[in-house]
Parts: C-alpha cells; structure tokens; sequence
C-alpha cells in the first residue's frame, strides 16, 4: 500500500492529538500511519456491547450524541448467546433467555426492536425428587406440595419482607443494613427449622439463580435482589424470582434473547466496534482517552463502562479509581453457573404430562427446564448447575459428567430416550475471558453495606452501568437494559450541560 503524506491539517480533520500533532511534520511511517487511523473521536465511548452498553449507545445516539461502542469479543450481547441445532433449523440459548412481568425495559427494548416472546412451556406436572422418591406437582403452582419444602420456601419468602424494609435504592444506608450484611443467607436460614432436606433444595434453587451457594451470600444483598424483582408499582419478591408462570420465568424471546441485542447493534451500525478490549481509561483536559488492546484509541469527552465488575476491575484508570470503588469491584464475585442442555427428535416428556421443570436433591443436574423452541418441533430439556455443583461438575472429564447429566435427566423424565439425545451442549461463563461467571456478580457479607454507595457513583468523566448496577431486576437482562439506560441518563445531563 502506498502512503500519501499524511498532513498537520489532514491529521487535525482525523481527530489526532498533540502529541500525534506534534510528531506530524515529517511524513509517517506505516505504523504512525495506522495508529493515526486507528484515532477516534466521539462524544462517548461505551465500553461493552452487552445489553447494558447498547441500551446506554441506543439511548445516547437517540438525544444526538456522538457514540463509539468498544466491545471485546467478537459478538454483541455479552451474557446472552445462541447455539444452532437441529442442523441449523433450531436455536438453543446458553446464556440468558427468560423474561417476565414487571421486567419493563427488556420488554419495551424487544417490542421496540420487533422481536416477539412466546410462554415458556408450563403444562402439566413439574417433578420434586428428595429422599430417594419421583413426586409430581402442579406445573401450575410451581411448589412442590412436601411440607418440608413448603417450609423451606416458606423460609426464603420471609426475605421479601426485609427487601422491602431496605428497598433498592440505597440498601446500604438502612439502620440495619450492617446487621443485614454482617450474615450469610445460609445463617439467616439455619434460624428457621429447616430439614437437610429443605436445605438441599433452597440450595439447589439459590444455585440457579445466583450461580452461588446460601452461604456465599450476603441476607442484605440477597434482600436488595429480592426487593429488585418487581418494579416501581410492584414491590419485589422471591416468588417472582423462582415463578414460571407470573415470574422471572415466564417467556422466551423468538429466536432467543441475543437476537435483539444484534437488532439494538445493527442500528447502531459501525458506532459498534468488535474486537476492541478496552485496556486504559486516561482522564486528561477534559476528556478521556480510551485504549483498547488492538483496536482504535477513542478520545472523548465521557466513557460508559458497561461490562462485569470483575472486568471493571481488570481496566487501567488514570487517575485510578478511588479505593472504595476498586474494593467493590474486586467483590464482586461472579457466579459459577453452567446450562447443561440435551436435544431430542422430540419433547417426548410432554407425551407424559410433564411441563419438564422440577427441582431435585440429588445428582448434579438439579433444576431443569423445557427449553424447546416455541413449535416444539424437537426437544431440549436442560438444567442448571451452579455453585457447589458446578465445582463438581468441572472437576469430571467431558464423558463422565454428560454421562450424569444424562443420568439425572433420566431420572427427572422417567424415560430411557432421555440418555441418548442427538446432540448435547454445555457452556461454562466461568472460562469465558469477557464474562469470568455467571449469571451476575455477588457480594459475600460485609461489603455492600460499606461500599454500596460506589455501586452506580461516577468518577470523573467516567460511568458505570452493567446489570450489576441496576436498582430493579439487577442480574437480568432487564436489570442490564435498565443501568444501561440510566447511565445514559447521567451522561446526557452532563454533556447538555457542557461537561
Ligand atoms: P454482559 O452481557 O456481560 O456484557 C458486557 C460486555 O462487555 C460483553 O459483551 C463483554 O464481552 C464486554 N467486555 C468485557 N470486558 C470488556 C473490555 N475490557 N473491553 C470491551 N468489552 C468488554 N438474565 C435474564 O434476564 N433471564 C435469564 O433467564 C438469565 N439466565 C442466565 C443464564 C446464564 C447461563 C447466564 C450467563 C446469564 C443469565 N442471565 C439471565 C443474566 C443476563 O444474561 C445478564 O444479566 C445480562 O445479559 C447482562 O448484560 P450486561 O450488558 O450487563 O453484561
């Protein structure tokens, strides 16, 4: 390639710095070249294209901002991604994929992206395996009808209460919220009564939902998850946490959830560039420039960081970051949690009644869904296994754990078929670079109550957004849409304000 000699004012019209300026007189080498090239201005970068970051880009370039989008891998959506089975006539979600009521800014984000939802499968009977026996329940209630359990769940209900006492806006600041965080879920829980029975299943529920065990968790931040799960006329609960029908669980997205992550990206266009880690966040003369590993250098005058907060951490900041907000990032522990999923010709469990959700007390696979796409023109049934579980899953070689996972789905439909699907899928987010755990960050006692004031506080020129950091449905894809958006919020008033 021939190089044209690159002038002070041609490197001006490409948003070059002065220190590039500077060394500008001669003509460039190839690689000052490409670095010049590689220059970007903006109004804001945005760091991350999950939900999060594109919520935030969608919004910014809605009020006519300038937005550069700088995502590491080499996809959008982040936590949430689809496989193709079924020789590509099928997709099966391996990240995030239900949605449900109250969950508004997932729902508006579809809606406006033209992307429908469909019920999750909830016909019939779920399956409680504890103490050596296969019991059925109504998929209807979604509670098995065991004393023991419904004393255990009973137990976990009571946290709504103590979610609505410290809210979401500023749990940490509630009279009580040491008292709250100076204990473990699984201390607060060991108060109730409850059978080893009961506590194998809350376990198993909490592995599904936190990717963590009742005792890697803190009761303040477990109550400001609770109180998370509603939204500002509806006052969370846990019912909604763990509900099918009327909960957390109740619809798919056509096509999966990563498609609308994708719609958000192509309308974005080229202001999303892939492939671009972003390394260092330097703050200077008001602006900041942001290095990527790769990729351009962007110069603006605000950054969103919309990714993990263990990956928040990982970012060189110049200034650093104060000391209580790098303490909250490096907390923030993300979940163990993987999808186990089998596919079959058919949803042969349905022919028996069952909706093929459950929960179990033993072997690895413990809380399973029917995760057929929505003409149930073949069959997945997948589980979750999280925390504890999940360590004991990923000791096992490849053939040994499917073996069990088949195993447990044996058990779970009470059908042979079950051990030989066509195909089997599993994807583990601890191993995954840009994502380190799943589903979300957690917090183990004694932290939020004396950092949580960091969780969503900007620095400077720089916000941060992130599922982690949303007040309702924190966790989630809505909790993700929504921090995203309020991030956007922040910048937007500042930059109307000319800062
Ligand atoms: P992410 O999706 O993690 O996006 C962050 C992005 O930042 C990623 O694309 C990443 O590649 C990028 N990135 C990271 N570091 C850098 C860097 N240095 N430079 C540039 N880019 C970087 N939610 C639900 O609502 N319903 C569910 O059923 C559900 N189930 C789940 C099951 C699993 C197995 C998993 C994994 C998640 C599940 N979730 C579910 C959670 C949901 O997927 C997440 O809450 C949501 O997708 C998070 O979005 P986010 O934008 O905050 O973060």
């Amino acid at each position: 390639m021939s190089l044209a000699p690159l002038t002070r004012r041609r490197l001006l019209q490409a948003g070059a710095s002065a220190a590039a300026l500077a060394a500008a007189e001669a003509p460039l080498t190839s690689a000052a070249f490409a670095a010049a090239r590689k220059r970007k201005k903006a109004d804001v970068v945005v760091i991350g294209a999950g939900f999060s970051g594109l919520a935030a880009a969608r919004a910014l370039t809605a009020h006519g901002h300038r937005v550069i989008v700088l995502e590491a891998r080499d996809r959008v959506g982040g936590r949430t991604q689809n496989a193709s089975i079924a020789d590509g006539k099928a997709i099966a979600e391996v990240g995030g994929e239900f949605v449900g009521p109250t969950q508004d800014r997932i729902l508006a984000l579809a809606k406006a992206m033209d992307v429908g939802t469909f019920p999750v499968y909830n016909t019939g009977s779920n399956v409680f395996i504890a103490r050596g026996q296969r019991t059925l329940y109504p998929a209807s209630t979604g509670i098995p009808n065991d004393p023991e359990i419904q004393a255990g769940l009973g137990a976990l209900l009571t946290v709504d209460a103590i979610g609505k006492e410290v809210g979401v806006a500023a749990p940490w600041k509630h009279a009580k919220a040491r008292r709250y965080d100076g204990q473990t879920l699984a201390q607060y829980l060991a108060t109730k009564s409850l059978t080893p029975t009961a506590l194998t299943i809350l376990d198993a529920v909490c592995e599904a939902i936190w990717g963590a065990d009742p005792g890697e968790l803190s009761l303040l931040y477990v109550a400001q998850y609770v109180a998370a799960a509603g939204n500002a006329k509806t006052p969370g609960s846990f019912a909604r946490l763990i509900a099918t029908g009327g909960g957390a669980q109740e619809r798919r997205i056509v096509g999966g959830s990563v498609v609308i992550a994708e719609k958000v990206a192509a309308k974005l266009g080229d202001r999303v560039i892939l492939q671009a880690p972003v390394a260092k966040i330097r703050e200077h003369d008001g602006a900041v420039t942001v290095t990527t590993d790769g990729g351009p250098t962007v110069v603006a005058r605000r950054v969103v960081v919309a990714v993990p907060p263990v990956l928040a951490a990982r970012i060189a900041y110049a200034p650093g970051l104060p000391a209580a907000k790098k303490a909250l990032l490096k907390a923030m522990t993300p979940g163990s949690l993987t999808k186990v999923e089998a596919v079959y010709p058919t949803p042969f469990w349905r022919e028996a009644g069952l909706s093929g959700q459950g929960v179990s007390d033993t072997g690895l696979a413990r809380v399973p869904y029917d995760n057929s796409p929505p003409d149930g023109s073949v069959g997945v049934f997948f589980s979750f296994i999280g925390g504890k579980r999940h360590g004991e899953w990923a000791a096992l070689d490849p053939a040994t754990r499917r073996a069990q996972v088949l195993e447990d789905f044996v058990r779970f439909t009470a059908d042979e078929r079950a051990r030989t699907p066509t195909e089997y899928l599993e994807k583990d987010w601890t191993t995954e670079r840009w994502t380190r755990g799943c589903p979300v960050g957690h917090f183990a006692p004694g932290v939020l109550s004396k950092h949580g004031a960091q969780l969503r506080a900007a620095h400077g020129r720089i916000h941060f957004a992130g599922t982690e950091t949303s007040d309702y449905w924190l966790g989630y894809m809505d909790g993700a849409v929504r921090a995203g958006e309020r991030a956007a919020r922040e910048v937007d008033a500042r930059l109307s304000r000319r800062s």
